[in-house]
């Protein structure tokens, strides 16, 4: 059986600080730089959603899951600050952190283990990639 893969892209744009009340202010300037400056900074975020592609109606499916990404992820995370997120309370907003909940949010709602993989593109020269707990 051969299985083919669709992925769709996707955007938002939103603004964080890295930070961990686990650390002393000096400890967090150490280990996030500049990206722990108080006042925050903003990425233009791309998300790309693999799903199995389901054969001949895979134009319907997709449309399925613009909408389902548009509702869940791009209106909740578009010109937001991710660190006032209530999934994201007293976590640091990491690209880490951000792919596993845009799975952990998306996967319940695509039946018959159809997410494959989430990815974030958070810079230039920044991606991250997750697949679900094997
Ligand atoms: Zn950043």
């Amino acid at each position: 059986m051969s299985q083919v893969y669709v992925t769709r892209r996707y955007r938002f744009c939103a603004a964080h600080r890295l930070h961990t009340d686990q650390l002393s202010p000096e400890e967090n300037w150490a280990v996030f730089g500049k990206c722990n400056n108080p006042n925050g900074h903003g990425h233009n975020y791309v998300v790309l959603v693999t799903v199995k592609s389901g054969g001949r109606e895979e134009a319907c499916d997709l449309s399925r899951l613009d909408e389902l990404v548009n509702e869940r992820i791009i209106e909740r995370f578009d010109h937001r600050d991710l660190n006032s997120d209530p999934a994201l309370a007293g976590l640091t907003t990491t690209g880490e952190n951000i792919v596993k909940l845009i799975w952990d949010i998306l996967e319940p709602q695509l039946p018959m283990r159809r997410l494959h993989k989430v990815g974030v593109i958070e810079t230039r020269d920044n991606y991250f990639e997750y697949g679900g707990v094997a």
